[in-house]
C-alpha cells in the first residue's frame, strides 16, 4: 500500500484575528518538515498575515473564473502569487450557504489546479441523506462531477476531505467506524478506475474533531489526517491534534 503523509489542516471559517495567527503560527512551527503537513485556511484578509508568519496556507474557497468584474472573489492566481498553495473548494457551507453545486466546485477545482493551487475537495452527506441510506450515492457523485469534467488523473494533484455536513460544528463526530467506512467505500470506488490515485490520494476526514477523538480516528487505515474546524482556533488542541496524526 502506498504510503500516504497524513495532513492536518485548520478550516477557520470566518474567524481569527491577527493575533491569532501569531499564536497558532509560533505553536505549529515545530511541524515543518516533519511527518505530517499541517496546513492553515484563514479567512482571506488574513492570507498575506499568514504567509508572512511562515505557516502553509490555504485559501477557503477561490473563483472559477479568471480576474474581472467578480465583485467579492477571490482570485486563484493573486492567491498563488501570495503564497496560498492550497485551496478547499466545495465546503459544505460553501454549498449549502453560497448555492455552490457540484459542477461548479469542479470548475473550481479545475481552475484552482490550473493555477498551481491543490485543490482540498469537502464532500459529504447530510442527516436526511444519511438516513435515506444515501451516503455512498452522495459522495460518489459529488467525486464523479469532478472526474467527470477533468478525468481521474485530476485527483492525484490534489486532497479529499470527507466531512458528513451533521458532524460539522455539532459536536456529533462521525465514530471512526462510520468515517472509515465511507472512505473505504471512496477509496474503493477510484480504485476501479485507477489504483495508484485510489492509493496515494489523501483523504482527510472532518466534522467535529477534536484533541479527545483525533486519534482513533487517524489511525484507521483509510483516513490520512483531518480538517479542522472549531479546535484549530484553539493553539492547545490544534497542536494535540496536530501531534495524533
Ligand atoms: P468542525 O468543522 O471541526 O468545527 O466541525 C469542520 C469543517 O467545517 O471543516
Amino acid at each position: 500500500m502506498a504510503q500516504r503523509k497524513p495532513i492536518v489542516a485548520g478550516n477557520w471559517k470566518m474567524n481569527g484575528s491577527i493575533e491569532l495567527v501569531s499564536e497558532i503560527s509560533t505553536a505549529i512551527s515545530k511541524y515543518k518538515n516533519e511527518q505530517v503537513d499541517v496546513i492553515i485556511f484563514p479567512p482571506a484578509p488574513l492570507l498575506c498575515k499568514a504567509v508572512e508568519s511562515g505557516v502553509n496556507v490555504g485559501t477557503q474557497t477561490i473563483s472559477e473564473f479568471d480576474s474581472g468584474a467578480f465583485t467579492g472573489e477571490i482570485e486563484a492566481k493573486l492567491a498563488k502569487q501570495l503564497g496560498a498553495n492550497y485551496t478547499l473548494v466545495g465546503h459544505s457551507e460553501r454549498r449549502a450557504i453560497f448555492g455552490e453545486t457540484s459542477e461548479i466546485v469542479a470548475d473550481k477545482f479545475a481552475k484552482a489546479q490550473e493555477k498551481g493551487l491543490i485543490p482540498v475537495l469537502c464532500v459529504g452527506e447530510t442527516e436526511k441523506q444519511r438516513e435515506l441510506g444515501a451516503t455512498e450515492k452522495v459522495v460518489a457523485e459529488q467525486i464523479n462531477a469532478v472526474i467527470s469534467k477533468l478525468g481521474i488523473a485530476a485527483l492525484s494533484n490534489s486532497v479529499l476531505a470527507y466531512e458528513p455536513v451533521w458532524a460539522i460544528g455539532t459536536g456529533k463526530t462521525a465514530t471512526p467506524e462510520q468515517a472509515q467506512s465511507v472512505h473505504k467505500f471512496i477509496r474503493d470506488m477510484l480504485s476501479t478506475q485507477s489504483e495508484p490515485v485510489a492509493q496515494s490520494l489523501q483523504i482527510l476526514y472532518g466534522g467535529s474533531v477534536n484533541d479527545k477523538n483525533s486519534k482513533s480516528l487517524f489511525t484507521q487505515p483509510d483516513i490520512d489526517g483531518g480538517l479542522i474546524g472549531g479546535a484549530s482556533l484553539k493553539a492547545d488542541a490544534f497542536v494535540s491534534i496536530c501531534n495524533s496524526a
